[in-house]
């Protein structure tokens, strides 16, 4: 009798469990809030910018090109796409402001980024209002009356986060960005106390660490940090790491993967090393640009429609590149670096799981020591497939997720890798290797 009501109270246990996990399974599928109603409000802690609960936040999206130029992909249809096919949580909205952009033609030029605003709205992401100016110290009451005016219209919703000065030229924080951000600043906070304001810093938004040395008063305020990564390399990501180790928000509301003129060459290395920099340091991000322009950074070929519905052939190579960060970051597939801080006693790659594996794959590695560490993917050739890592980080324990499905604009073929980890500290490099599956 005893074992039968062990048997029946098991049985309890066990539907217990299944209808549990149904209800869990249902719960997490049923999710289909928006970032914006996940997220809502988003606040500086420290140096990291935070949501409505308290956890910090990444966005990643794309920025349009200048308004005034390239104001066709300022349409709801294209927000939406933006949204729905690469995934986009932000949209940064570059209203021209000289060259014939808002001091020419102000009520055109407003009217392109409220439409884009109130799309954003609309479909539940986040939107940057961007001063697109490289001498708004000139034009300061100009910004003042049109952020005025933006606070009181739009300043209630969560979605919105300000860009006051998009890159100031290579004058003084002190004498010549600082007095105007605290003017703009003041002048939105007077009407809007809450929502997130990007403050651009000098030498086209690079020098974060001049800002942050005098920083402003004002709460609520991050610090726009630009890159173009065949130009700005690791010099400009300790710049970065000198104004978060200070304590103060980074938003990295634009960048591009080729030379700072917007062309030239890609540097899809690079490019790599800037995104597990920002992830590791879960600072969000605007790649530049939607524009079907012939350059190495617009993300669309000549004549790719202004509403969205772009196949491959009709998105460029950048353009190929960056939707698959967006996606793989924004539905949690990148290679997001877990981290357990816990000091290991060995340096260690662990065999991925699962192997073999068809779509995602989950790799791990430990590490006793702080360490520069590249983590890459080679197939049977030896011919490089990915580089997954390249950061310095310190000891601990990591997992990264490598989707072979998604993975950077390349068909990667069925048949075995080899996963090889190098980290160097004091000098001294160790390596590691294992072999896995992918099965198609
Ligand atoms: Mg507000």
């Amino acid at each position: 009798m005893q074992s039968q009501e062990h048997c029946r109270i098991l049985k309890l246990i066990f539907t217990a469990f299944l209808a549990f996990y149904f209800l869990m399974s249902f719960t997490v599928l049923a999710d289909d809030s928006t970032a914006v109603e996940k997220h809502g409000l988003l606040t500086v802690t420290g140096n990291r910018i935070v949501d409505q609960h308290g956890n910090p936040v990444v966005l990643r999206g794309m920025s349009l090109f200048w308004s005034q130029w390239i104001g066709k992909y300022y349409n709801y249809d294209c927000v939406k796409w933006l949204r729905d096919d690469w995934h986009c949580t932000v949209i940064r909205a570059a209203m021209a402001v000289e060259s014939g952009g808002y001091l020419s033609n102000p009520e055109v030029e407003k009217t392109k980024i409220k439409t884009v605003i109130d799309a954003c709205i609309d479909l539940g992401i986040y939107v940057i209002l961007d001063w697109h100016d490289h001498n708004a110290q000139n034009h300061q009451d100009q910004a003042i009356a049109f952020f005025e005016e933006i606070a009181d219209e739009y300043g209630e919703y969560p979605n919105l986060i300000y860009e006051i000065f998009n890159e100031p030229l290579q004058v003084s924080w002190a004498s010549v960005v600082k007095p105007y951000a605290n003017a703009v600043v003041d002048a939105i906070r007077a009407i809007d106390g809450d929502n997130l304001i990007v403050v651009g810093t000098p030498t086209w938004s690079q020098d974060v660490d001049v800002a942050t040395a005098s920083p402003l008063v004002q709460t609520n305020i991050a610090y726009a940090l630009h890159f173009y990564a065949r130009t700005h390399k690791s010099s400009f990501r300790n710049k970065a790491m000198t104004a978060l180790n200070r304590g103060y928000a980074l938003f990295v509301s634009e960048f591009g993967t080729c030379e700072s003129n917007g062309s030239g060459e890609m540097d899809v290395v690079e490019v790599e090393t800037w995104m597990n920099f920002m992830e590791y340091h879960q600072i969000s991000w605007c790649n530049w640009s939607i524009a079907d322009k012939e350059e190495t950074s617009a993300a669309l070929k000549p004549g790719a429609s202004e509403t969205g519905g772009w196949s491959a052939d009709q998105i460029s190579e950048s353009g190929l590149l960056i939707r698959n960060y967006i996606i793989n970051g924004n539905t949690g597939q990148i290679n997001d670096i877990a981290v357990d801080r816990q000091t290991p006693a060995e340096f260690r790659l662990a065999q991925n799981y699962p192997n073999p594996f068809n779509l995602s794959t989950r790799l791990g590695f430990s590490m006793s020591e702080d360490a520069e560490v590249l983590l890459q993917i080679y197939d049977l050739s030896g011919q490089l497939v990915r580089t997954l890592q390249h950061n310095y980080l310190p000891a601990g324990h990591y997992a990264c997720i490598w989707n072979a499905d998604t993975d950077v604009g390349t068909q990667v073929a069925c048949g075995i890798y080899l996963i090889r980890l190098e980290a160097w500290s004091n000098c001294r490099c160790v390596t590691d290797s294992k072999k896995m599956v992918l099965l198609k």
